[in-house]
């Protein structure tokens, strides 16, 4: 459960989300595991690449940042100011991971292959953040060498950091996990759907429709006869997908990873 940042998460968000997945048949076989509750963990893995000079402290503010770097993959790249001390009378505030050169290409099994440059396109990017909590790519790459995770699928508004993942996967000498990156739901504008944007949530007494309708979506085979409960369109659904089915997204060059992704004809 990416709950890290607590401040901005909604009350009861977490629970809502599992009765969700449990309404649509979606189960997990293992307790789920909090990130807000493990800190500690995480903080481990920041000493271990500490220890190897791996990272620095940085004192920048996020203002001062977005005036003197240039734009990257995902906002303003790091001048890499702090790299080789914090400069005099500056306190830290943020830790940084120092990357000096870091090509790393990922081989999605929707996407295909994935090539960033991560010391150009994103830089030395941050992995304890400046209020203290530890970053989203640290977290997930240790909770999913932790949980044995050997394959990830999401939507690919994440394909972009698949490579910082796989840094830390490497640093840290952690197993590499293969990914599968999802084309996203747009609304009329172009938009991923979210919560911030008001789209509806997902009708938790009436999940049929909408599992029928991503399904749809992801290039799936229409069944035969419409399934009437949520056991019988699993029990049909699991051996008949179809990974090669899916439609690809792949995000044009130059663009940036907050921009809407071309929306993908069903
Ligand atoms: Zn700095």
């Amino acid at each position: 459960m990416e709950d890290l940042d607590r401040v901005r998460e909604a009350r009861g968000a977490a629970d809502d989300i599992l009765r969700t997945l449990d309404a649509f048949g979606l189960h997990w076989d293992e307790p789920v595991l909090y990130q807000s509750r493990r800190s500690a963990v995480y903080q481990d893995a920041l000493l271990t690449l500490r220890a190897r000079d791996l990272t620095y402290a940085c004192g920048c503010s996020r203002r001062e940042i977005a005036a003197a770097g240039r734009a990257g993959a995902e906002g303003p790249i790091y001048p890499g100011t702090c790299r080789d001390g914090l400069p005099p009378g500056r306190a830290p505030r943020s830790e940084r991971l120092r990357i000096d050169s870091a090509r790393i290409s990922i081989d999605d099994r929707i996407q295909g292959r994935f090539t960033q440059d991560i010391a150009a396109d994103v830089g030395d990017f941050v992995l304890r953040r400046a209020d203290g909590l530890h970053a989203y790519q640290l977290a997930v790459v240790v909770d999913d060498a932790e949980q044995h995770i050997d394959q990830i699928v999401r939507g690919a508004d994440l394909l972009a950091s698949a490579p910082r993942q796989r840094l830390l996967q490497r640093l840290l000498g952690l197993p590499e996990p293969a990914y599968a990156h999802l084309p996203l739901a747009l609304d009329t504008d172009g938009r991923k759907l979210s919560k911030s944007l008001a789209s509806r949530p997902v009708d938790r007494s009436d999940p049929l429709p909408a599992l029928l309708a991503a399904w749809q979506f992801l290039g799936q085979q229409p069944p035969s006869e419409l399934p009437l409960t949520i056991a019988e369109f699993w029990a049909w659904a699991v051996p008949a997908w179809s990974t090669e089915h899916i439609p690809r997204y792949r995000q044009p060059p130059g663009t940036t990873v907050t921009a809407p992704p071309p929306a993908i004809e069903s």
